[in-house]
């Protein structure tokens, strides 16, 4: 099966944003889990120093960075990504440049990456609105001076999916056959499309994805590595490609960064969220406890949520179940614990240990028979209805 190479720039794009800057030790932390992750390529970031850090520690994923080349590259395939704006508003108003100078630039700037480093990566900054005719001039001359991986972001979240896509299918078009040439989307999420557009790119031939743990990144973020990882699992048979991803790893490398940085996933955020594999709805409690595919498309322990247990013996007390209860996000009243304990040492009888979900379970069931109205204290849920 066709492989698409995971990108990950947390360290770079992410790190870039307000609220999410990292120091030397944290990143070292947070690389280390991104390695055990399975990425392809980790970009280390601009500051030099991280990058030799990182690079002497992680041979195995490609640090790389972004214009400044290191003295000694301790990498064991380093990557130079070099990157320069191709569209008018671009060059007009930001590089006050003309499409001819900033190409001449560009062949400067290549020609002399290329001298220090075999892999080199060329970014087309705001490719998504630049001009399909000059994009593919700068797109063929970069090739021509040795870029083996051309990324097209769309730097301001601007695209539709089929939008996107159209653009890598021209470009592949204009390039012609070259396999030793690999497309790269890099998404935005301005428009909540950070990730569509990616999977549409990957039907379009792109066979690198850029992407962040958590999509934090510039302004809206990047595209989610849980979310990219995971549609491509789940929907291998629509997409076609296979990555090199241990999705048991991508809740750890979430709940990392959110402990590095300390802002938190919101509740309702695909595959990492508190209540991504959250139930409320009686009816979907009922059918995920007969057979969890009814409500569930994947497992909470395949992305590696843990599936804690609460294990009852002889000693098991309220109290236990109370706390267990607070950290679920549920506040019981002494009524509603005692009548929820007797229901709970009564399928602990049956089944030894009661999970999470079983609690859950409980607790609603005691409140629907309580009162009709909605229940105060339970957690913000999204649950489909
Ligand atoms: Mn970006």
């Amino acid at each position: 099966m066709d492989t698409v190479e995971i990108f990950d720039t947390t360290l770079r794009d992410g790190e870039q944003s307000p609220g999410f800057s990292m120091n030397r030790e944290e990143k070292v932390k947070l690389a280390r889990l991104i390695e055990e992750l399975g990425v392809d390529i980790l970009e280390a970031g601009f500051p030099i120093a991280s990058v030799y850090e990182l690079s002497a520690r992680f041979p195995r994923p490609e640090p790389f960075v972004h214009w400044r080349i290191p003295k000694d590259q301790p990498a064991a395939r380093p990557r130079l990504h070099m990157f320069l704006a191709t569209s008018d508003l671009h060059l007009k108003h930001k590089l006050r440049m003309t499409r001819e100078e900033a190409l001449d630039q560009i062949t400067t700037m290549m020609r002399f990456a290329r001298k220090h480093c075999q892999e080199i990566e060329f970014s087309a900054e705001d490719a998504s609105r630049s001009d399909m005719d000059y994009l593919c001039q700068v797109i063929q001359a970069v090739v021509e001076c040795g870029a083996t991986v051309i990324n097209l972001p769309d730097t301001v979240g601007y695209s539709t999916p089929a939008e996107y896509a159209e653009m890598f299918r021209l470009v592949r078009a204009r390039l012609g056959e070259r396999p030793d040439v690999i497309l790269s989307a890099h998404c935005h999420d301005d428009l909540g499309l950070a990730v569509a557009n990616s999977l549409a790119a990957v039907q379009a031939g792109v066979r690198q994805l850029e992407c962040t743990i958590n999509g934090i990144g510039e302004r809206a973020g990047n595209a989610a590595i849980e979310e990219l990882a995971v549609a491509l699992h789940v929907r291998q048979n629509f997409y076609g490609v296979a990555t090199h991803l241990r999705l048991e790893k991508l809740y750890p490398a979430s709940r990392m960064l959110s402990s590095i940085t300390g802002v938190n996933v919101p509740p309702n955020k695909a595959v990492v969220g508190a209540n991504a594999f959250a139930h409320e709805a009686g009816i979907h409690q009922d059918g995920i406890l007969k057979n969890p595919l009814t409500y569930e498309i994947m497992s909470p322990e395949s992305v590696g949520v843990p599936a804690r247990r609460l294990v009852l013996g002889k000693h098991s007390g309220r109290n236990a179940f109370r706390a267990r209860l607070a950290d679920l996000g549920f506040e019981t009243t002494d009524a509603e614990l005692a009548e929820l304990y007797t229901l709970a040492i009564a399928r602990a009888d049956m089944e030894k240990e009661i999970t999470d979900r079983d609690l859950i379970a409980i607790i609603h069931q005691v409140r629907r028979h309580a009162s009709p109205a909605p229940s105060s204290s339970g957690p913000a849920t999204t649950a489909a209805r």
